[in-house]
């Protein structure tokens, strides 16, 4: 948890057991929670926590940019730890979000710079699919 504080001092951000409680969640997962979810994994640790709660963290997370938010095409937004930009993968039978390798960017940035002369900040790139598990 020392480290947790840390980034979240880094910041200066006040550390209360809350934010420390959600933010944790994120850092140990890679399933890009919603609100709802970490709302749900919560409960049993953190039972007085609410909904509401969740929502005004990852709210100020994501003003800190501790946390980038995203949709996928469901009613609500999923969180990812990792800031930095990375393609994205989406099974659109159990909406299960994972991460790809932000190296195949490389090429596609260049492409979309050389043939537009746009000087690119950012990017987001999600491809849609059937994962091995739902085939
Ligand atoms: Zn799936
Ligand atoms: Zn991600």
């Amino acid at each position: 948890m020392e480290t947790l504080t840390g980034i979240l001092k880094s910041k200066n951000l006040k550390v209360t057991p809350q934010r420390l409680a959600i933010f944790s969640i994120l850092y140990n997962t890679k399933s890009h929670p919603s609100a709802e979810d970490i709302y749900k994994s919560l409960q049993d640790t953190n039972p007085t926590m609410s909904l509401a709660t969740v929502y005004k963290t990852l709210d100020c997370f994501k003003k800190n940019d501790l946390v980038q938010e995203f949709n996928v095409g469901e009613d609500s937004f999923r969180y990812d730890i990792n800031v930095g930009s990375h393609p994205h993968l989406i099974c659109t039978e159990c909406h299960k979000v994972s991460d790809m390798d932000s190296s195949i960017l490389d090429n596609i940035r260049e492409e979309v710079s050389k043939e537009t002369d746009f000087k690119l900040v950012n990017e987001q790139l999600y491809f849609y699919g059937i994962c091995p598990n739902c085939q």
